[in-house]
């Protein structure tokens, strides 16, 4: 890959005034009122992640023009997981366009765990591509069209997305490859219903290798704020993905994003989100920022639980919910960024 400017995952050093100092509080605050929450539980049915110290917490935002805000462990490096999924929809619908992207994945949520063995009835498809069927559906797809060099484009976009270099965890890729039976159920599932026509093992593995990359909540909250800026890293001006890419991507986290979780979520954060099992939650507030929040201890729906409530904490605060009028509105976020007088 051309040189990609290796960006230093620190908050800015200068003091911070005014609004920028504002919400660098809010920030604080969240990460205050939630360090102690030890609630929830890790994801021991991958092995390695198991291992993971329960106790970390990072929360960040990265705005459209590229300030950064954080609290907490934000230079400590998590799978991105699920996280994945939205990025790699992304990839496909631009490599094989919407028409073939909906043959292959429906766009409805579901109400069954994010790894449920089940295709909608209705045409045995995945229900959305948010689940793990839909993602591993997607992989094939990507599999498929890329070949062999599937899992380095898909590296290559997640790095323009984040701005920086990324590297797979290979513990944790190992440990999903020995023990992700449910998946490759799915995987020899879809291939039965022609969804993909590649062998499921090279699928899986490029689903399992997309799911151990590597990120920190500050490279979360630029790959949000890379969505947000209608696809473009505020950071590093690369249009890593094409607004019709863009809409449906976000549209798609809205609903079926949280799992489970989705429709509390949507009325209590109202951001188009995407949780990973490795505790990392991204938030999109559209046209404005990304946020990115780590904490691997995780609730029933697999989504993080300090992850969850900082969200809702800072939706509220600084006025974030997409449909809420009354609301400041972001207005942190505008007055950050309005012109001087
Ligand atoms: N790699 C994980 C799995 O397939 C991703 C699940 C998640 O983050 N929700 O089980």
């Amino acid at each position: 890959m051309s040189a990609m400017p290796i960006l230093n995952a620190t908050p800015p050093i200068a003091p911070l005034t005014g609004v920028a100092a504002e919400l660098q509080g809010l920030i604080d605050e969240q990460y205050a009122l939630h360090v102690g929450n030890a609630d929830g539980v890790l994801a021991d049915y991958i092995p390695e992640l198991a291992k993971v110290p329960p106790d970390q917490f990072a929360i960040a935002m990265a705005t459209y023009q590229g300030q950064i805000f954080s609290a907490g462990d934000t230079g400590v490096e998590f799978t991105i997981q699920s996280v994945s999924k939205v990025f790699t929809f992304a990839m496909l619908l631009e490599i094989a366009g919407r028409a073939e992207t909906y043959r292959a994945v429906n766009v409805q949520p579901s109400a069954d765990p994010f790894n449920a063995i089940l295709l909608d009835p209705k045409n045995n498809r995945p229900f959305n591509p948010m689940v793990n069927a839909g993602a591993i559906a997607v992989a094939g797809r990507l599999r498929q069209d890329l070949g062999k060099s599937a899992f380095d484009e898909v590296l290559k976009t997640f790095e323009r997305a984040a701005g920086r270099k990324l590297e797979v965890d290979d513990a944790v890729f190992q440990s999903e490859r020995d023990t992700g039976h449910r998946n490759r159920a799915i995987g020899h599932l879809l291939r039965a219903v022609d969804v993909f026509d590649v062998p499921v093992d090279e699928v899986l593995d490029l689903y399992f290798r997309q799911c151990s990359i590597k990120v920190t909540a500050i490279d979360l909250a630029v790959m949000g704020a890379t969505l947000a800026n209608l696809g473009t890293n505020p950071l590093t001006a690369d249009d890593v993905f094409h607004l019709d890419a863009t809409r449906d991507t976000l549209s798609i986290m809205f609903t079926c994003g949280m799992y489970d979780g989705a429709g509390d979520w949507s009325i209590n954060v109202g951001l188009p989100a995407k949780s990973g099992v490795g505790g990392g939650i991204m938030g999109v507030v559209n046209r404005q920022a990304g946020i990115g929040v780590f904490s691997p201890r995780l609730d029933e729906n697999g989504n993080s639980v300090r992850g969850k409530f900082s969200c809702m904490g800072l939706a509220e605060q600084i006025g974030l919910h997409a449909f809420d009028p009354t609301n400041p509105g972001s207005t942190y976020l505008r007055r950050l960024t309005a012109p001087r007088r």
